[in-house]
């Protein structure tokens, strides 16, 4: 099939989060399974100089009433395996993405976030027409990714005089955060150049203001999401984050795929973050890491249960919780280590709560990417207590480097770990523990379950082994993206 995929954010090109692994590792699975994959994506600062780029188009793109100037640079990445390349088409305007972030600067929006990404959805369809009607190449299915991207949809449906060629072209649109939805001053309307009826609320007003990712949702030929729980659970007003009625009201429904991971890249028996390599078969690399980690952290080299918390320190993940809690945690014989950056207010707790027990805590604060390599091999255990997880990455690579999670059974979470049960355990399937309320006391009584279990060596190593044998390529969520996008193409409404 012909894919053009379009994005804000991909590895390895730009990324704050995990949308930017999922659309770079998607992409290449797709090549790596025949297709041939175009993906669009603005070009910001900071990308590596010296790469091969070629010009490949020039558009001028309507912004605000105005026309601006774009170029498209298009470089070919080799995919190994793949028969073909993925192309990969830069949008380039650097007034606005030739900036230090990719949305924000000093943890402010960009105030002309609308028109930056007006002007990349504009110039994302203008490259379809180019490749399809000067160029004759075929695009079968259009994927668009959250809300900077969600306009494509609603030009490419309500300004059907002005897309005349592309008609037939099938859209599919996934929502990775409902959390973000490209929500402006409803007087920023008339930027968008869009009819004035649908500034109403069967369009893409929302409370008096535009929304762009319920356009998106509105337009789009199909609507997924990256696990099956969360597309059940966004049709709720506790998840919908006020979209709920919008996505309830597509007929088709919203489908859940849930994401993989890059398993070379996460690989405990390859990782040269490591200090020592293992499998499921011997762990005693896993052993090695643990001490190597305490060492880290200055954690004494104890034989302890060893916790691991990783994320973004904000309400979402649902942190908070975990500080509630740590004077019954310290009354434990336990070490906890801890990476994340976020909020102040988190991050100063967590500052609090080492300097009070510095031999029982590891902390971590900023982003550091060989360090979550280190703290997921290293650890017995992860805890993700997130008030909401469309799919969450920490726990899969848990998964991979047999250490246990403990979650909140929500999003993704719920999906991808088996909770420790009778019946689970008795099968071999059980790969970690569930709590369901977020209160400090179904997370103690989740953390204390796990405690316990732990000692009973041979039943944690079937978790840990389970675990590891889970399939988490990208292939089997990749082949489930080709079933939606087949059925798009074939007309069928597969939601
Ligand atoms: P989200 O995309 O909501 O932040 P995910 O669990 O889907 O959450 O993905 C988070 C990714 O970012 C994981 O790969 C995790 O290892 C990584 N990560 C989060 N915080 C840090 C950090 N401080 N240092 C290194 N990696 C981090």
């Amino acid at each position: 099939m012909n894919i053009v995929m379009a994005a804000s954010e991909a590895v390895p090109y730009a990324k704050t989060g995990g949308l930017a692994d999922v659309v770079g590792a998607l992409a290449i699975e797709l090549t790596k399974l025949g297709h041939h994959v175009i993906l669009v994506m603005p070009d910001y600062r900071g990308r590596a100089a010296g790469e091969s780029r070629q010009l490949a188009m020039r558009l001028s793109i309507p912004v605000d009433g105005k026309p601006v100037d774009v170029t498209v640079e298009e470089e070919n990445v080799p995919v190994t395996g793949a028969l073909h390349r993925l192309r990969v088409l830069f949008v380039r305007y650097d007034p606005y993405f030739d900036r230090p972030g990719l949305y924000q600067q000093d943890h402010h929006d960009y105030p002309d976030n609308l028109e930056r990404f007006i002007l990349f959805c504009r110039a994302t369809l203008e490259i379809v027409r180019g490749l399809m009607e000067t160029r004759g190449e075929k695009v079968d299915v259009l994927h668009l990714h959250d809300w900077q991207t969600a306009l494509c949809a609603v030009y490419l449906k309500t300004l059907p005089h002005e897309y005349k060629g592309l008609d037939q072209l099938k859209v599919l649109l996934t929502l990775h955060n409902m959390g973000y939805q490209g929500v402006f001053p409803g007087q920023q309307f008339t930027k968008l150049g869009l009819p004035p009826s649908l500034f109403s609320p069967s369009g893409l007003e929302f409370y008096g203001s535009v929304n762009c990712l319920k356009g998106g949702i509105i337009f789009s030929d199909a609507v997924s999401t990256v696990s099956p729980t969360y597309a059940q659970e966004i049709m709720t007003a506790e998840y919908g984050c006020g979209l709920e009625g919008v996505l309830a009201s597509r007929a088709e429904g919203v489908k859940g795929i849930t994401n993989g991971i890059d398993i070379d890249a996460w690989n405990p028996e390859s990782d040269s973050y490591l200090p020592a390599q293992y499998t499921a078969a011997d762990l005693s690399g896993k052993r090695a890491c643990k001490r190597a980690l305490q060492r880290e952290l200055e954690l004494p080299n104890r034989d302890v249960p060893l916790l691991a918390v990783i994320g973004r320190l904000t309400f979402q993940k649902g942190f908070d919780l975990l500080i509630d809690v740590i004077p019954e945690l310290m009354s434990l014989d336990i070490q906890t280590v801890v990476l994340g950056t976020g909020d102040h207010h988190l991050e100063q707790q967590f500052i609090a709560a080492k300097a009070r027990y510095p031999d029982r805590i590891g902390l971590c604060l900023g982003f550091n990417e060989g360090m979550a390599h280190r703290i997921e091999a290293g650890s017995d255990m992860l805890i993700m207590p997130s008030r909401y997880e469309p799919c969450g990455l920490s726990q899969l690579y848990s998964l991979r480097y047999g250490t246990v999670p403990i979650v909140r059974r929500t999003g993704g979470l719920a999906d991808t770990v088996i909770p420790f049960r009778p019946s689970t355990v008795k099968s071999g399937c059980a790969t970690g523990f569930h709590f369901i309320d977020t209160s400090t006391d179904s997370l103690l009584s989740a953390l204390l379950l796990s405690l316990h279990v732990y000692k009973e060596r041979q039943t944690w190593q079937s978790l840990i082994y389970a675990g590891m044998n889970v399939d988490l390529s990208w292939r089997r969520s990749a082949k489930l993206y080709v079933d939606l996008y087949r059925g798009l193409q074939e007309g069928k409404k597969e939601n």
